[in-house]
């Protein structure tokens, strides 16, 4: 049986609100944070890239560039 629109658009919903990445999480005071954003980080000597949150008073204290703007 099909899966009505309404089933498919609900069990889309249900695995995205429990695999939000990091959103939430600050990585330079490894804590939680409404503000936390994705910053662009730059470690060309340290491997490859990933991405990391910061919260707005971490942005603001270490100059951090959110991704995109830099
Ligand atoms: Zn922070």
């Amino acid at each position: 049986m099909t899966p009505t629109p309404e089933q498919a658009k609900k069990a889309a919903r249900t695995p995205d609100a429990r695999t939000e990445p990091s959103h939430g999480w600050c990585h330079w005071h490894n804590g939680t944070s409404g503000t936390a954003i994705l910053i662009s980080v730059i470690e060309s000597t340290s491997g490859p890239g990933y991405a990391k949150y910061a919260c707005q008073p971490c942005r603001e204290q270490r100059n951090l560039v959110p991704f995109g703007q830099a």
